[in-house]
């Protein structure tokens, strides 16, 4: 079960409202293709009426199946019908409200009409709120004003609704009874002009090509504070957010909302499934591609500042990747695309926090003496009963702290003959007891979205009670080398080939990151053999990281295929070793065309990609922890780039390598970090504090 298309109205019981879009009026919005559009502003019900008529009449036509779910009652407290129509047919009340209520753009009889049923039914009420200037007979100003007590107050799904108002108030903040009044008869129409292409939930069950459904927009409060901007109308916001949300629900999940037995008040769909909404809110489709100019990056005269080139790849790119959500023990290392809220709270109820005895209250200094009570509380094994006053009873850690006890005294501080305890005062009330909530509170953010999930945090999540969380899919990340020369280790190589090390190092790499790796291989230097595998991989990967052939030269095959795309940028990067690094979009995907050079292949994948993987796959920008050690080095560097040494910690100094040259590969395994010396010309002299990055915070 699910639908090609939901369509989501905020209902309204007010008079016009004007050409351009305000509060308080009808909105609507579209979900098609799993995606929700711009939600529409209708300034009155007649505009309202005839564009739901139009819509879902395209609908039916095109041969969809659309839900449409008002945020509106689509019915009375059981009983009404009945006394209204002499039938338990909630559409008969809908038929009754069509021929009754007069709708015109600039007033309507509701208040006249709710006077009018109250008299019928013979007193003062269901119905009140009288906000007209004149008096109504029988239609009272105040709810406490009714005589007539008949019918139940609330329907149940609007006693089982947080915040959910009765139908019967007409005014005042929050009051709904009015735009019900003002809305059955164009549900009543749409039923009649539909015929059997159209069934209303729960009544009936949801197998015509078009299901009318009622909602609540306040179900989802944490995904729509999530949405809600300044300025923003929160009406329209609503709709936008239940479009998209139900256009996210899975068959299963259908299945379960729509599981509700068929009675006259109806039921508001989601309700009781609130969780499973507010996950769901937050999942969206692929996120449209980068756009072409992201790494358009204005070039100075000279070499781009490292700090340049990183603050532009931050403030340029985003995810990449769709959304999910997986069960905890699939989510480590895996990428919250939605914050995760408490289910309840961290210690759910009160616990002893040692295994001694609990009683209640303070116990001044001096000695005291307590009976026990017969039994224990046990982590749980609850104790059932109250504690007396002046009673203590057995309690071990963990166990919730029984009626009648707040204050647990450590087993090791008393003694006892089985029968009663005696121990030393003071102590303070609450000693050694965990109180309800003191670690994490029902409802409360524990976690955020771009955050990457810990083996730590998924004991947070779990303890709050929540079993799923939303996170990014995870990002496929293509690694190639490229050039004429590479031969894969373990095959034959001439003395002028060289193996390629690069390749098994950046897929170590990028499987570290925690993402999914695609070995793209090698390619030779030739334009018409790389084009067709950058094809492949633009389709198989996210983001395709090469090494190779990214300068300007002859032989640069990378660059000059990025060039023709619109999307390339070479940037010249102030920093030793790398230098160029090229940048563009193939097909809409990113390639980071690293440096040829093993050892600047991986500080640039290091210092550029690694950040930038991070945001494509939905995270947070990474900066590496640094740590200022003493150089047992000296070295004089010029002014005007930044350098990357590869070094390690030796009896509390910090060594680099013998040799820069960026072909060494031997120094990079050598290492176990870098030093990072700064852009400017500086002198090191052994002792000196400098930077250095351990490999483990670049994610190694
Ligand atoms: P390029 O950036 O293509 O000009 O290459 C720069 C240097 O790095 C050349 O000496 C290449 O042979 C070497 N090189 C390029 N790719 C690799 C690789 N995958 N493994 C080892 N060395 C490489
Ligand atoms: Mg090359």
């Amino acid at each position: 079960m699910s639908f090609d298309t939901i369509i989501t109205v905020d209902w309204s019981g007010g008079n016009d409202r004007g050409a351009s879009p305000k509060a308080d009026a009808i909105w609507t919005c579209v979900a098609r293709d799993s995606a929700a559009k711009q939600p529409q502003y209708h300034r009155n019900r007649q505009h309202a009426e005839e564009w739901l008529t139009d819509t879902v009449a395209t609908e039916v036509a095109a041969g969809r199946s659309a839900l449409v779910a008002f945020d509106l009652c689509f019915a009375y407290p059981a009983g009404f019908a009945r006394a209204l129509t002499g039938t338990d047919d909630p559409f008969a009340v809908w038929d009754w409200f069509a021929e009754s209520v007069e709708d015109g753009a600039k007033s309507n009889n509701r208040f006249d009409l709710a006077g009018q049923i109250n008299q019928q039914f013979g007193g003062i009420g269901p119905f009140w709120g009288n906000a007209l200037a004149r008096d109504i007979p029988h239609l009272p100003r105040k709810g406490t004003a009714r005589t007539f007590r008949d019918l139940p107050e609330k329907r149940a799904t609007d006693a089982a609704a947080k915040g959910a108002f009765s139908p019967w108030q007409l005014s005042g903040a929050g009051a709904v009874g009015g735009q019900v009044i003002m809305g059955l008869p164009t549900l009543a129409r749409l039923r009649n002009r539909f015929g059997t292409d159209l069934c209303v939930w729960p009544f009936q069950k949801a197998d015509a090509p078009i299901t009318l459904v009622e909602t609540y927009f306040s179900l989802m409060p944490n995904a729509l504070a999530a949405r809600m901007t300044e300025g923003a109308i929160k009406d329209a916001e609503q709709t936008a957010l239940f479009a998209q949300t139900f256009a996210n629900l899975t068959p299963d999940d259908w299945q379960a909302l729509l599981d509700v037995p068929a009675t006259e008040e109806g039921w508001v769909l989601g309700l009781g499934h609130e969780a499973l909404l507010e996950s769901r809110a937050s999942q969206q489709l692929k996120p449209p591609p980068l756009r072409n100019d992201c790494f358009a990056m204005p070039q100075g005269a000279y070499w781009t500042p490292v700090d340049d080139a990183l603050d532009h790849l931050r403030t340029h790119l985003k995810p990449v990747c769709g959304v999910t959500d997986v069960a905890l023990d699939q989510a480590a290392g895996r990428i919250l695309a939605a914050p995760v809220i408490a289910a309840r709270s961290h210690p759910p109820a009160p616990n002893a926090a040692v295994d001694g005895y609990a009683f209640a209250g303070a116990k001044p200094a001096g000695p005291h003496q307590l009976p026990l009570v017969t039994g224990r509380a046990a982590a749980g094994q609850p104790y059932d009963g109250t504690v007396p006053e002046g009673h203590a009873v057995r309690i071990l850690t963990g166990a919730s702290l029984p009626a009648g006890a707040d204050t647990v005294i450590l087993q090791e501080d008393v003694t006892t003959d089985g029968r009663q305890v005696a121990f030393h005062g003071p102590l303070k009330q609450g000693a050694n007891a965990r109180k309800a909530g003191e670690d994490m509170q029902a409802g409360q953010t524990v976690l955020s979205a771009r955050h990457r999930l810990t083996p730590a945090d998924l004991a947070k999540v779990a303890a709050t009670g929540v079993g799923r969380v939303t996170v990014y899919k995870p990002l496929r990340v293509g690694v190639l080398s490229t050039g004429d020369e590479l031969v894969t280790a373990g095959d034959t190589a001439t003395a002028d080939q060289i193996f390629d090390a690069n390749r098994p190092m950046l897929c170590a790499t990028v499987a570290a990151w925690g993402y999914e790796v695609v070995d793209l291989g090698k390619a030779p230097d030739n334009q018409d053999a790389l084009r067709p595998i950058l094809d492949d991989a633009s389709v198989q990967c996210d983001a395709i990281l090469t090494s190779g052939g990214a300068s300007a030269g002859d032989e640069d095959h990378i660059s000059a295929l990025l060039q023709g795309t619109g999307s390339f940028a070479l940037w010249r990067m102030a920093i030793k070793p790398g230098r160029p690094l090229a940048l563009g979009l193939w097909q809409g995907t990113p390639v980071f065309g690293l440096p040829g050079n093993p050892v600047a292949a991986q500080v640039c994948a290091l210092v550029f990609a690694r950040p930038a993987l991070s945001v494509l796959a939905g995270g947070n920008w990474l900066n590496p922890q640094e740590f200022a050690v003493p150089a047992g080095f000296t070295k004089a560097k010029k002014d005007g780039r930044r350098e990357y040494l590869r070094a390690r910690i030796t009896d509390g100094v910090v060594e680099v390598f013998a040799s820069e040259g960026s072909g060494r590969v031997s120094g990079l395994s050598w290492a176990t970090g870098l030093v990072v010396l700064p852009d400017h010309a500086v002198t090191v002299n052994k002792g000196d504090l400098v930077t250095f990055v351990p490999f483990a915070s670049f994610g190694l």
